[in-house]
């Protein structure tokens, strides 16, 4: 079956207690089934907000997770059950948890992008957009900032007068980029505005216009009459490109930036998933959710 007649297909079955989320890194055909798009956190808070009873999640198995945590009522989905974020099982919960015993006054800064086990053994969680506000807002001065050692460096140059410890995480994706990449995409479009993820390393967001979350990257390419390289994963540029064909939107080393887990959802697993047949339910242990929801209350409680 063809790919439209697929999501028309999807879109008569699921009904009215379903609500499917997709992030924009999942591929075009799959945003175009979903009724939500966006950034994880803003896909978590978005279905918290409706009646509906059942949600499917199109993105990596943190997310389904999150959604979950702030819809405990909800029963939730997760599209392609093999779609992990590698970055979120980076850091174990053991290792946070010595480390609060030897530094207890040390609050644990964590990014959105882990799994609920490490979110229940942290103080306060973050997203690209609201790490810098948050970790300003935070009374000390010495934070642990896991598990993304890039995300923290970046917010580290935004507030010099904290010490934020970093670990050895990372995105495998976006910690690709190099200074030479940039570079060579600059050189190709030299009027271009680049735009950039602070997933990235520091060598090459030196050069960007514009750091910011995915969906900061979308506001500031959909704002500007200025041609935009797009520094994440290739999704957003794809989507970009075929939505808005009048403007010009670059890719950025798009062979190199793609997120094998983000690409996991098909068209006939979604349906397979509408029909009650497909992807995975979420369940999780009832103490680590509710230590898990505290830690994203903190953010919220910061402003994020
Ligand atoms: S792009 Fe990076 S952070 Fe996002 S899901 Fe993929 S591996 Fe995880």
């Amino acid at each position: 079956m063809d790919k439209i007649k697929l999501i028309e297909q999807i879109k008569q079955l699921k009904g009215e207690d379903t609500l499917i989320l997709a992030h924009t890194y999942q591929p075009p055909e799959i945003i175009d089934a979903a009724d939500i798009t966006g950034d994880s956190f803003a896909l978590s808070v978005a279905a918290s907000k409706t009646q509906a009873k059942r949600v499917i999640m199109c993105g990596v198995r943190f997310m389904a997770e999150t959604v979950k945590i702030l819809s405990p009522e909800k029963q939730v989905i997760l599209a392609a059950p093999q779609a992990t974020c590698p970055m979120a099982d980076q850091i174990s919960p053991e290792r946070v948890r010595k480390f609060k015993e030897e530094n207890p006054d040390i609050p644990v800064v964590v990014y959105i992008n882990t799994n609920s086990a490490l979110k229940a053994e942290c103080d306060v969680c973050v997203t690209s957009s609201s790490a810098v506000k948050i970790v300003s807002q935070l009374p000390q001065k010495d934070i642990l900032f896991i598990p993304d050692q890039n995300l923290g460096a970046w917010v580290q140059k935004k507030l010099p007068d904290k010490n934020i410890i970093l670990w050895d995480g990372f995105c495998p994706i976006h910690s690709k980029m190099t200074a030479s990449d940039v570079l060579s995409a600059k050189a190709e479009h030299p009027k271009a505005k680049l735009a950039m993820h602070p997933e990235c390393p520091a060598e090459a967001l030196q050069y960007a216009d514009v750091i910011g979350s995915t969906k900061a990257i979308i506001d500031f390419a959909l704002s500007t009459d200025e041609p935009v390289i797009l520094g994440t994963e290739r999704g957003v540029a794809d989507y970009l490109i075929e939505k808005y064909p009048e403007k010009q939107f670059y890719h950025l080393c798009p062979d190199r930036l793609i997120c094998p887990d983000m690409k996991m959802t098909t068209l006939d697993g979604l349906l397979e998933c509408v029909k009650g047949n497909g992807g995975e339910e979420i369940v999780l242990d009832p103490q680590t959710s509710e230590k898990a929801a505290v830690c994203i209350d903190n953010m919220l409680k910061y402003g994020g």
